[in-house]
Order: C-alpha cells, then sequence, then structure tokens
C-alpha cells in the first residue's frame, strides 16, 4: 500500500476515517479487510489498555460501562453548554479548573479522567496508524462549531501528532469531492443524515470560494433514532418495556439486531431482526412508515436553511447527499422529492467528507495557488462593550482569512487596564452569546476617562481561527495579547499532552532522563569544585587524578545527551568522589563537634 504523508480526516460522531489523492484521484484508506470506516468509539479496560474503533464497538456489547461514544459532541463544550444535551449523554463528566480561571471539561472512567480532546486524538491515532502514519491532515468539522470546537478539534490533532494543515466545514468538503466548484457559480445543499446528527447547508459556490449561507439541523436526528424506533417495536413485541429495562446487556444486543435490520433494508426488501430468543422480520415498508416522522422533521430543517439563505428549493442547483443513513432508499426518495431534483450519490455518502477533505489537503500541500479554497466564518465574532451589548467587529459569512478592527476607551478616570470580553454569535445581547475568551490591556498611562484610544484587532486566519491584538494610539501601548479561552486546553496544557502522547512517550522518557542526568552532573560538578577548592590537597595524587578524568568524561558525556553514556559517566563519577566526600564529611563532623551550628558550617562552604 502506499503511505500518504497528508490527508483528509472525517472526524465523526458516528464513524471517522481517512483519505488521500493517489495520482490526482482521492481514495478512502481501508484496513485489510476493505473497511474504510473506523467506529468513534473507545472501550477502556481495567488494565489500562484502551481499544479503539471497531474493536471497541464491538466490545460494548459485553461492556458498555467502559465504552465512550459520541465524543465529537462533547468537543469545546463546557458542561453549560451540554445542559440540554446531558440526559442524552451516558458519560460521567466533570468540569475542572484550571489556570487562569479556565475550565477543562472531562469524561471520568473507571477512576481516570479524560479531556474530549485526548479522546478524540486516540480515535485520530487510530485512523492516522492505518494510513501509515502521515504527518499533517486537513480535518473536517460542521459548518456551524464555533471557535472553541474547532480549537478544540485542531488540539486534538496535534495531541494524535499531526500537523493539522486546515480545518475545513464537512458541507464544503463534500462539494470539493463533487468537484462542484469547477462549474463556476452555483447554490448546493448538503444534506447530512449521520448516525447521530442531521445538518443541511446551503453553499454558494464560485471557483474559488465556498460560502455557507445558512445551515441548519438537529443535533439529535440520524441513524441511532431509526435504531431505536425498530428496537421499540422489536421491544414492545417481546414484552419489554425498554423505558424500565436495565439490562445494559439485552439493550446493547437489540441495538445491534434493530442497526443490522436497517442497514440490510437498504438493499433487500425484508430483513431479519434476531436476538438470541427473538427473530421476526421487517419489511421496508414497514421502515419507512417508521423513518417518515424523523424524516419529515429533517425536511424543515431544510426549508429553515433556505429560508435563511432567502432562497426555494428551485434555486438550488446540486443536492449532495452526505452521512450513512442517506443510504436508506426512503430518505434519497423525500429528498429528491424535497428539492425538485435528484441528489448526487455516486459517491460513497460515508466517504465523501473524507474525500473533499484529501482534495483540500491535497491542494494545501502541493501549494497551487490556482486552486486555494475558502471557507467563510459561521458566526460572528465581537467584544461586549458598555451594557452588555455585542460589538461585531467580524460579520458572519465574511470569507477567511479576513480582519476587522473595532475601537475601545476607558469608562473610568485614571484607568490603566481594561479587560475585554470577546464573543461569538449573532444576537445582540452577549449574554445570549458564546463567551471565547477574554483579555487584559494593561500599562495605558493615566488619562480622563473616554480619552484612550484602543484599537482592538481581530484577525481569522484560513482555519477560521481567531487572534486578537489591541494597541492604545495615545501611547503606542501594546498589548502582546494573549486570548485566554474560557475553557478548553491551553496551549501548554496541548504541549504537555503531544509530549505525553503515547507514541511518543518511549522517546520523551529518554529525553527526560538525559535532562535529569544533565542536571545531576551539574550539580555534582560544581559541588565538586567548591569541595577540591576546599579540600584538594588533602587527596593522594591517584584520587585527585581519578577525579580529573572521571569529571572531564562527565563532561562530554553531558555535551553529547547520549543516555547510556551519560548513565555510565555519573555512576563513574560517583565513585572517584567519594574519598572528597569523606573528607568533606570529616570536616562536618568535626565542626560540629566543635560547637558550630550545622547552618553555619554550611555556610563556610565546606
Ligand atoms: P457520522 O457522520 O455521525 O459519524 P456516518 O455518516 O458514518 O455518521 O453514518 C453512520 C450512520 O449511518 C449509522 O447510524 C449507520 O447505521 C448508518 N448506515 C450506514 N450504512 C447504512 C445503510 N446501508 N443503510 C442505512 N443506514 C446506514
Ligand atoms: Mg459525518
Amino acid at each position: 500500500m502506499t503511505t500518504p504523508t497528508v490527508v483528509g480526516i472525517d472526524l465523526g460522531t458516528t464513524n471517522s476515517l481517512a483519505a488521500f489523492v493517489l495520482n490526482g484521484v482521492p481514495e478512502v484508506v481501508r484496513d485489510a479487510s476493505g473497511n474504510a470506516l473506523v467506529p468513534s468509539c473507545l472501550s477502556f479496560h481495567p488494565d489500562g489498555t484502551v481499544l479503539v474503533g471497531r474493536a471497541a464497538r464491538e466490545r460494548a456489547l459485553a461492556d458498555p460501562t467502559h465504552t465512550i461514544f459520541s465524543v465529537k459532541r462533547l468537543m469545546g463544550r463546557t458542561l453549560a453548554d451540554l445542559q440540554p444535551d446531558l440526559p442524552h449523554i451516558p458519560h460521567q463528566l466533570v468540569e475542572r479548573d484550571a489556570e487562569a480561571g479556565r475550565k477543562v471539561l472531562r469524561v471520568t472512567i473507571d477512576g481516570r479522567e479524560f479531556t474530549p480532546e485526548e479522546l478524540s486524538a486516540m480515535i485520530l491515532k487510530e485512523v492516522r496508524k492505518r494510513a501509515g502514519n502521515p504527518t499533517k491532515a486537513v480535518i473536517t468539522v460542521p459548518a456551524y462549531f464555533d471557535d472553541a470546537q474547532r480549537q478544540a478539534t485542531r488540539d486534538a490533532g496535534r495531541i494524535a501528532g499531526l500537523d493539522v494543515l486546515r480545518i475545513i466545514n464537512e458541507p464544503t468538503a463534500a462539494a470539493l469531492a463533487y468537484g462542484l466548484h469547477t462549474k463556476g457559480t452555483g447554490v448546493v445543499a448538503v444534506y447530512d443524515l449521520g448516525g447521530g446528527t442531521f445538518d443541511c447547508s446551503i453553499l454558494q459556490l464560485t471557483d474559488s470560494v465556498f460560502k455557507v449561507l445558512s445551515t441548519n439541523g438537529d443535533t439529535h436526528l440520524g441513524g441511532d433514532d431509526f435504531d431505536r424506533a425498530i428496537m421499540s417495536m422489536a421491544a414492545k413485541e417481546m414484552g419489554i418495556d425498554l423505558t424500565t429495562t436495565k439490562d445494559a446487556w439485552l439493550l446493547q444486543h437489540l441495538r445491534d439486531a434493530a442497526e443490522k435490520t436497517k442497514i440490510a433494508l437498504s438493499s433487500s426488501e425484508t430483513a431479519e431482526f434476531a436476538i438470541p430468543d427473538f427473530r421476526r422480520t421487517f419489511t421496508r415498508a414497514e421502515l419507512d412508515s417508521l423513518l417518515a416522522p424523523f424524516i419529515d422533521r429533517s425536511l424543515e430543517k431544510c426549508r429553515k436553511a433556505l429560508r435563511d439563505a432567502e432562497l426555494t428549493p428551485a434555486d438550488v442547483n446540486e443536492v449532495v447527499l452526505v452521512g450513512g443513513s442517506t443510504r436508506i432508499p426512503f430518505v434519497r426518495r423525500r429528498v429528491a422529492e424535497f428539492f425538485g431534483r435528484t441528489p448526487h450519490t455516486d459517491l460513497n455518502p460515508d466517504e465523501v467528507v473524507a474525500l473533499g477533505a484529501a482534495v483540500q489537503a491535497d491542494i494545501l500541500s502541493s501549494g497551487r495557488r490556482d486552486r486555494l479554497l475558502l471557507d467563510v466564518i459561521p458566526l460572528s465574532l465581537g467584544v461586549e462593550t458598555l451594557g452588555g451589548a455585542m460589538d461585531r467587529i467580524i460579520e458572519r459569512n465574511t470569507t477567511v482569512p479576513c480582519t476587522g478592527t473595532t475601537r475601545y476607551s476607558t469608562h473610568k478616570d485614571n484607568q490603566t487596564a481594561i479587560l475585554v470580553n470577546i464573543y461569538q454569535g449573532e444576537r445582540e445581547v452577549v449574554a445570549a452569546n458564546k463567551l471565547l475568551g477574554q483579555f487584559k490591556l494593561s500599562g495605558i498611562p493615566p488619562m480622563p476617562a473616554g480619552f484612550p484610544v484602543v484599537l482592538i484587532t481581530f484577525r481569522v486566519d484560513a482555519n477560521g481561527m481567531l487572534r486578537v491584538s489591541a494597541k492604545e494610539e495615545r501611547s503606542g501601548v501594546e498589548a502582546a495579547v494573549e486570548v485566554k479561552a474560557a475553557h478548553g486546553l491551553s496551549q501548554s496544557e496541548v504541549e504537555r499532552l503531544v509530549l505525553e502522547s503515547v507514541e511518543h512517550a518511549h522517546e520523551d522518557f529518554a529525553a527526560r532522563r538525559v535532562i535529569e542526568f544533565r542536571r545531576k552532573g551539574e550539580s555534582a560538578l560544581d559541588h565538586m569544585t567548591k569541595a577540591l577548592a576546599a579540600h584538594g590537597d588533602k587527596l593522594t595524587h591517584e584520587q585527585r587524578s581519578a577525579i580529573d578524568v572521571a569529571s572531564a568524561e562527565l563532561r562530554v558525556a553531558m555535551s553529547a545527551g547520549d543516555l547510556p553514556t551519560l548513565e555510565q559517566a555519573n555512576a563513574a563519577f560517583e565513585k572517584v568522589i567519594l574519598p572528597l566526600a569523606e573528607l568533606q564529611m570529616n570536616v562536618v563532623t568535626s565542626a560540629l563537634l566543635r560547637g558550630k551550628t550545622e547552618g553555619e558550617v554550611l555556610a563556610d562552604g565546606v
């Protein structure tokens, strides 16, 4: 197999996968048995091992309480953000205080805690390993992901050892995979029905800019709901009340059988639902009627997305189907009816996002300027002004990279510092938007209120990520402003996790030991120099030259930094230094006997 150095990765709620471009053609990475999808699923064992992907998903049958699903829902979110979702999240979540008043969300499993970034990194590592450990990647996110969620995704990539070239929107990737941008200007509707979420995005394409005009969706609508509908129907016939049963084993088996039945019905008219003590045949018509209310809901969201973009179904030039659940014939039929045109279905719906990400990764790594593709920022960015109003600095839908500036001043006489809160969202009051972080500009010379002119500049890079700088114009005071995220990982925490990552663990350990030995050697040499000055004359000639040789060798080993040699040199040095240490001990002891305090003895420099 060819091993790519650059890949596109679809980090999905249910499944993740990588793709790469070979000879101009994007293709997905498959395992030996031809599977492209890596279930976004983790299984933790008491002995510390972690299974990822298919193995974890299979293990969920036997050990559901140690299995983690849908980490993507937690990325870049606070406990407060997740409040409405909590009934759907089976994992135990805690929020811990980090430095600078930041909060970090963690998932507790068996007494161990992991951040969503670390968990996603484990999935990414598995995807990466399958692709032959490429070093660079483009990773996709839903179009509505805010700055914190994008940042968390990027951090997960870094923790997994990837240089994240770009974060791009999933619908953009899907449109790219179909090469729709080559056809000039047009409106594309992307209908993405996955395992747990539904998104509808309306894009405006020109040859180089992908503008998300609007996006709508339901974070709790997808294939899982269809599985549950089949499951409930079967359970009812078995006389089981799903709302009260606590039998995790039975529930997992019912769910598994339901999904198998659903998938089988995409390619045949009837399918067998089977668990150890129960069997039943389902027909496609039965499934369609179970699905109808869900599909109605999804089309309602499409209607809203079109309305927000001030368009009607007739304005849409192309429809693209994304997500494993769009394989269902009933879904295809309903979407085609709604938009009045046949959707694109040539590409595998659960691979199309990764394929598009691979195309973007290829464009970025080959540096072909002519095919530079751009996204827009999905939500406006701004700062809080007096009274809690939102001052929008960069409007949503602006093509990235972009910059925006606003003026700010002080509210009190002689105020020397200002604290600025940064928000993302469309609402006029900041309280209804999302706090991304804050920064402080200090060192403003005392002036009357309103007199200082503080220019705040927002820069959004091509990933849709924000950098902020601030300058007081009258005094020229410039703040090396670092936006302190309100939650999530800090840069140094990410660095630490990168270092701690399993993959680097071995080299890191060696590197740390070298540092330790160097430090140890340094203080030993230092100590020796002082002791020699005080007692060198009392050593024999042999003792003295042994010390000289060993210390020279230690210095060489310290500068070379090879662990085994360094270890050896340290040990040899410790041995030859013993007579000197003894002499020193004698002096200390006799001084103590003469009545000096220990502190005085040491202060004498012995
Ligand atoms: P996500 O984007 O949420 O990670 P995917 O796009 O991989 O998810 O979609 C996963 C969902 O697609 C699951 O609910 C799975 O059961 C469903 N699915 C996959 N293949 C089929 C099929 N042939 N027929 C019906 N549903 C399918
Ligand atoms: Mg998806």
